[in-house]
């Protein structure tokens, strides 16, 4: 036995009912949100609803994305050979980058493996190379913009979340002439709210500040042809780099970012996660882009994602269950004890045959668990009012508490320390 493996035996006895449990979940295409799942090992599979996908407008399973990816896996085979630099690029690689550009109105895009990549590659770059920049990033960007900014080595400042006034002290504080880089998502991905996207243009403007947007949970989905918020609100053009995902909305997976000629460039030709991995699958490239160019002229699923977001809030405001953002399709209910969450979690499974994931750190703050209901545009609207149901029958069951409870009621609520 060596020291190191010693030290991760104890410290994996020591976790306890930490440790991670993944269900094994089937989906069935064609038929999502329905797949099938084993509750315990030996159990039999039975058929459940997922209620945790970021698949959000059913994708995964259009017949266009299967049917592009089926052709091009004919035609290429399965992997893409290399990285882009030693033996990887497709003609469709060169098509969707085009696509993406195109999809946002920048002269230029650059596709990466994940969406991950996509963040740690291209900010280590453009918050790495010009000397003495600084980066201004919010306090609750995903890990990947947090290791990007890390990795680029710059000077970095955390600003609260969604604090205007506190962005502009920071950007304040800076000399005027040091090149300056804001970097926030458009809708945070853990409670689904939206940024001060206007107000951002405004200070970046003010102070003369590079813009860097991710809008993984809003491609696809904002925008009449799902190009995000920004294109929603029609300020896209006052943000410099966007970064989105093809894993999510757009059903595959990869990720890409698009902006200036002279950027992409650059991320192009430093970024170790571009460079030092093999690039994307030709075959999946080619779902992506299908599913990228059917977006662009088609709103019916992005209409059933809000129609079932909006039904379900309702439902929740009916039933007193507290959940997160009132504007978003993320519908994240405020549990805040993390065991309680999880017993919420397998009961919607055992009972109701409902799969949504209990969150916790280090997603979310340690105390504020919550369970990320993520409507899709495939639900049915039989679908969202049997999950509100199931809900509202454990809410009783647990004692867990309701919006505007005076004081905590029942064994579950008193040891919950913290529900919303
Ligand atoms: C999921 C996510 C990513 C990473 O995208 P992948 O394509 O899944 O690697 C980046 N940013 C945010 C905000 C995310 O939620």
């Amino acid at each position: 036995m060596t020291a190191l493996l010693n030290f991760f035996e104890k410290e994996m006895r020591d976790f306890g009912d930490q440790r991670r449990e993944f269900l094994e979940v089937r989906r069935r295409a064609g038929h999502f949100p329905l797949a099938t799942a084993r509750g315990a090992a030996g159990d039999p599979e039975r058929e459940i609803r997922i209620w945790c996908s970021n698949d959000y407008l059913g994708m995964g399973q259009a017949p266009c994305v299967l049917t592009a990816l089926q052709e091009a896996a004919r035609e290429y085979g399965a992997g893409s050979g290399g990285s882009r630099n030693i033996s990887g690029t497709n003609p469709i690689h060169v098509l969707l980058e085009a696509e993406l550009a195109e999809l946002h109105g920048k002269p230029a895009a650059l596709l990466f493996s994940t969406g991950f990549g996509a963040n740690d590659g291209a900010l280590s770059v453009i918050a790495g190379k010009a000397p003495g920049a600084v980066v201004y990033s919010d306090e609750k960007n995903h890990a990947s913009i947090i290791d990007g900014i890390r990795h680029s080595g710059a000077e970095k400042y955390v600003f609260r979340h969604n604090d205007m006034a506190h962005l502009e002290q920071l950007l304040a504080a800076a000399a005027p002439d040091r090149p300056k880089l804001i970097a926030f998502e458009s809708v945070y991905s853990m409670d689904g709210d939206l940024a001060p996207l206007a107000d951002i243009g405004e200070l970046a403007r003010r102070y003369g500040a590079t813009t860097y947007i991710d809008e993984v949970h809003a491609v696809g989905m904002y925008g009449p042809r799902g190009a995000g918020i920004a294109a929603q609100q029609g300020i896209a053009d006052e943000f410099t780099v966007v970064m989105g995902t093809l894993a999510k909305a757009f059903g595959t997976v990869g990720g890409y970012i698009a902006g200036p000629q002279a950027i992409i460039e650059a991320v192009r030709a430093y970024a170790r996660p571009f460079i030092f991995t093999t690039s994307l699958p030709p075959a999946l490239a080619a779902g992506a882009l299908a599913a990228v160019r059917h977006l662009k002229q088609s709103s019916a699923e992005r209409e059933s994602l809000l129609r079932n977001a909006r039904l379900l809030q309702r439902l929740l405001d009916e039933r007193r269950i507290p959940y997160r953002s009132p504007m978003s399709h993320i519908v994240s209910i405020a549990v805040g004890d993390e065991r309680l969450c999880r017993e919420i979690s397998a009961l919607l499974l055992r009972d109701h045959g409902i799969y949504v994931q209990a969150i916790d750190a280090p997603s979310v703050p340690p105390g504020q668990a919550i369970l990320r209901a993520a409507p899709s545009a495939t639900h049915r609207i039989e679908d969202v009012r049997t999950f509100a149901a199931a809900l509202d029958d454990i809410w009783t069951e647990l004692g867990v508490a309701r919006t505007g409870d005076q004081a905590p009621m029942g064994e579950a609520m008193a040891n919950s320390g913290g529900a919303q």
